[in-house]
């Protein structure tokens, strides 16, 4: 008999949580769940998922266009913002009753309030009531940062907000140029917002690929979005009709109904009593834990973006589930941070797996550069001026694939594919001897014969 209330108190159900709590569950476990927002967390909630919606919405207008090409009279049907946004919250709302049955027919007790950690083992709810618990999971996710020490950045949003907008902005500034800023830059412009990007730096997609990073940014402009690179923001301002004016720098300004301020996420460890428990945090005020999630007090563990690890909602999850199985199971297993995929949603998307031309450089003594430059077939018609980039990155030594970069319609798709052979250390003959699935624009991964360029160690320095 256990000498506390529950077994496992995990305090956030977002994806990461409920994956945990569930296997917990799953596994004998007595379980109690807390949350102070909705059921689902920022992916289902409003992250992710309704994100994903607006970017099918923002791509009709193109594929009205190309229909032109294939026969079709000239359309331009009428879009509601209002009814497209209230139609993803229905879906929202469906994703999150789902998380709560799952839960509820897991055996997990739900507490819809907020909790802090009051000791090792210990947490109190909102509603006063104090819970003893044998492990404590922190899985509290992110939350976007506003910036608010620049004047006015109250008046801006940020991602959370942009699934409650009242109406679609006909000018938009967003700033920011990661995931996010790019993602909804391209959701807004494919919508017919006029967006301008406001980027302290002088290119987009800091960490990936130097060429995807080339390309996305001209994919945006070639989707009207107006870049205002190596820019800061120093203030905004609220003028006439609710318009917002942007203060740049250099004394530029900006006006738009909306500014979204898309600076990067930090980790809710705020007031959440750890330091309670006696927790060290990093430098961002995440969790620090080890490759076990255990935080420094051995009771206490941490998974996704809390720990700012890799912010992504299947790193969360898996790190939810080898948690769960290694404390309460028999099956102790740890999270492989390496290789993981991931996509930009802006359009035509960007996917990426591996390492990227300057890391593969680093690491490796010798890289073979693989690269497809086409018009897809679909632009032939539409004689939409588009192009698919991708970039197999290679050991020229052991012939083991390294990288893969993808620009273009489905890459998330594809690079979800080709990073289980990558995981699995498939090489390039291996790609080579897979038979092409024609016609496709996957199949040039698997036709790509002669290197665009054989960097050599010193070759790669000079
Ligand atoms: P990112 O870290 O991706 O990008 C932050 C951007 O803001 C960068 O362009 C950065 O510039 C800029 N920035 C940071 N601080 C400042 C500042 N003080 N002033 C001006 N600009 C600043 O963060 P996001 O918010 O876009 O996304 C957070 C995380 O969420 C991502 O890292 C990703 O892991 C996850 N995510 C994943 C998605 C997906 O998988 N499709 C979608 C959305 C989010 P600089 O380059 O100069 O550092």
């Amino acid at each position: 008999m256990t000498k506390f209330d529950v077994d496992l108190f995990v305090i956030g159900a977002g994806s990461g949580g409920v994956r945990a709590a569930r296997v917990a569950a799953g596994l004998g476990a007595k379980v109690m769940i807390a949350e102070q927002s909705r059921i689902g967390g920022t992916c289902v909630i409003r992250g992710c998922v309704p994100k994903k919606l607006l970017v099918y919405a923002s791509r009709f207008p193109h594929a009205f266009e190309d229909a032109v090409g294939f026969g079709f009279s000239e359309a331009k049907p009428e879009f509601s913002w209002e009814r497209l946004r209230d139609r993803v919250e229905a879906e929202v709302t469906r994703l999150s009753g789902l998380y709560r049955k799952g839960l509820q027919g897991a055996g997990v007790a739900i507490r819809e309030e907020r909790a802090e950690i009051r000791g090792p083992h210990e947490v109190r709810l909102a509603s006063g009531q104090k819970i003893s618990a044998g492990t404590i999971l922190v899985a509290t996710g992110g939350r976007p940062s506003r910036q608010g020490g620049v004047v006015g950045a109250d008046l801006a949003i940020v991602s959370d907000d942009v699934f409650h907008l009242p109406n679609l902005p006909r000018r938009m500034i967003v700033v920011g140029a990661g995931y996010i800023a790019l993602e909804f830059a391209s959701v807004f412009a494919g919508l017919g917002t006029e967006v301008h990007l406001v980027h302290r730096g002088d290119a987009v997609l800091r960490g990936f690929d130097e060429d995807l990073r080339r390309i996305a940014a001209h994919t945006l402009a070639a989707r009207g979005v107006k870049f205002h690179f190596a820019r800061n923001f120093v203030k905004i301002e609220l003028g006439r009709d609710g318009i917002r004016r942007v203060h740049l720098q250099n004394g530029e300004t900006l006006d738009g109904e909306v500014v979204l301020i898309a600076t990067g996420r930090v980790p809710n460890t705020n007031k959440l009593g750890l330091e309670n428990a006696g927790l060290v945090l990093g430098e961002k005020g995440e969790v620090e834990v080890d490759a076990q999630s255990r935080s420094n007090v051995p009771s206490v563990y941490a998974i996704g973006d809390v720990t700012n690890r890799l912010q992504l909602t299947p790193v969360a999850i898996r790190e939810g589930h080898a948690f769960a199985e290694s404390v309460f199971g028999d099956r102790p297993w740890t999270v492989d941070h390496a290789d993981v995929p991931s996509a930009v949603f802006i359009t035509p998307e960007i996917g990426t797996v591996g390492l990227t031309q300057a890391q593969a450089c680093e690491r490796y003594q010798s890289v073979d550069v693989y690269v497809a430059n086409f018009r897809p077939m679909l632009a032939t018609l539409s004689e939409r001026d588009e192009k698919v980039f991708m970039k197999l990155l290679v050991d020229g030594e052991t012939d083991k694939v390294l990288g893969l970069h993808i620009s273009g319609e489905g890459a998330g798709e594809m690079v979800q594919l080709a990073a289980i052979a990558i995981k699995m250390g498939a090489t390039k003959a291996d790609f080579d001897r897979t038979v092409a699935l024609h016609p496709t624009a996957a199949e040039e991964i698997v036709t790509m014969r002669t290197p665009a360029a054989r960097l050599r160690r010193d070759r790669a320095k000079s």
